[in-house]
């Protein structure tokens, strides 16, 4: 974080107060606030160059998934591979010899998919590569992969930390001083960094974030159980349930099981629809991770860039709702998911 401000793309002070409390949440030695999640993404991918390849894990965010496929494969001539994390043994066969990042999300972004962050800190280790962790979905309350083993935490901060959906931000944290100023140089060339006034506001934000994580994890357990046995629900996908398949190692990595819920109804695209369309508390919105709750569909909305067929490979399918709990009250939010469902 520079002392001297002699120009606001490089760093100015509200920014350098807001990346000392970055840093204090993930535990690390330094920290940057850029001008989005995406920003935060661009920043480090510019560490890369022609013919590295990017080792991504499947189920990532949309936006990361097109910028990676639309925009570094084919204009930077990088290499990008995407793959199920899970089995160790495998992750291993997928590195190559010009792998230079690997790019993970646990809980995934839309599927909460979970893995391992340690096993894949460990299977990395020697090799150089590095790993990023985007903890958007876990949120610094719950995860700090740093402390598992990870070279660089991202974030969209626009999400949990901001809090208020009134702010576009992202955030990097990390250890190594080398590391750190290699980021910087291409921040302050590219102009990645975020403003002063959207710095003053994910501070303000990030006062309240340990108390809204609980509140909105304390509902999203009681919608995570009501829905798991409603009639109208096909599969529902919650890491704080024992019927999830990361559930141990989510536990094991995290002190919660976070605030997203993946719904999948019986049916398809008629019954997403109806049920969105009778939310009446569950705003239809592609954000996540603010005060208010959010409800969206993967499949035409925030994912609607991914490819059909990987659409199809990681089950975002038409009868899936994607689903973030904010801080109202609890039974007000399980009556209108309730609701919803008798509308179905
Ligand atoms: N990472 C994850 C997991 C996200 O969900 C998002 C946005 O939804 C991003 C990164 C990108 O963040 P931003 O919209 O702040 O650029």
């Amino acid at each position: 974080m520079p002392v001297v401000f002699d120009y606001a793309r490089c760093g100015n002070p509200t920014r350098a107060c807001l990346e000392r409390t970055l840093a204090s949440m993930e535990q690390a030695n330094y920290a940057f606030a850029c001008s989005s999640g995406m920003a935060a993404h661009v920043t480090v991918m510019n560490l890369l160059s022609r013919g590295d390849h990017v080792l991504c894990v499947d189920d990532v965010y949309g936006g990361t998934q097109r910028y990676l496929r639309k925009i570094l494969q084919p204009n930077a001539d990088i290499e990008i591979s995407m793959h199920d994390f899970s089995d160790i043994k495998e992750f291993k066969k997928s590195i190559r010899p010009n792998t230079k990042l690997c790019w993970l999300e646990t809980p995934t972004n839309p599927t909460l998919k979970v893995f391992d962050i340690k096993k894949i800190a460990e299977a990395l280790k020697g090799t150089g590569i590095l790993l990023v962790v985007d903890n958007t979905f876990a949120t610094p309350v719950n995860t700090n992969p740093l402390l598992l083993g990870a070279d660089i935490v991202s974030h969209s901060l626009t999400k949990y930390v901001g809090g208020h959906s009134d702010v576009i931000a992202g955030g990097l944290m990390l250890n190594s001083k080398e590391l750190y100023d290699r980021l910087y140089f291409v921040l302050k060339t590219m102009g990645t960094g975020l403003s002063a006034f959207d710095s003053w506001i994910v501070i303000r934000g990030s006062k309240t974030l340990a108390v809204r994580v609980k509140q909105a994890e304390k509902t999203a357990m009681a919608a995570a159980k009501f829905l798991a046995s409603h009639k109208k629900v096909q599969k529902l996908v919650y890491p704080g349930l024992k019927s999830h398949p990361g559930y141990e190692i989510h536990k094991s990595q995290s002190k919660g099981p976070g605030a997203m819920i993946s719904l999948f109804l019986k049916g398809g695209l008629k019954e997403a629809c109806a049920f969105l369309e009778n939310l009446k508390i569950f705003t239809l919105a592609e954000s996540l991770g603010g005060v208010e709750s959010l409800a969206e569909h993967p499949a035409t909305m925030t994912h609607a860039s991914v490819p059909a067929e990987q659409r199809k490979i990681l089950g975002i399918d038409d009868n899936f709702v994607r689903l973030s709990v904010g801080i109202e009250d609890t039974e007000d939010l399980l009556a209108d998911l309730a609701n919803a469902l008798s509308k179905v």
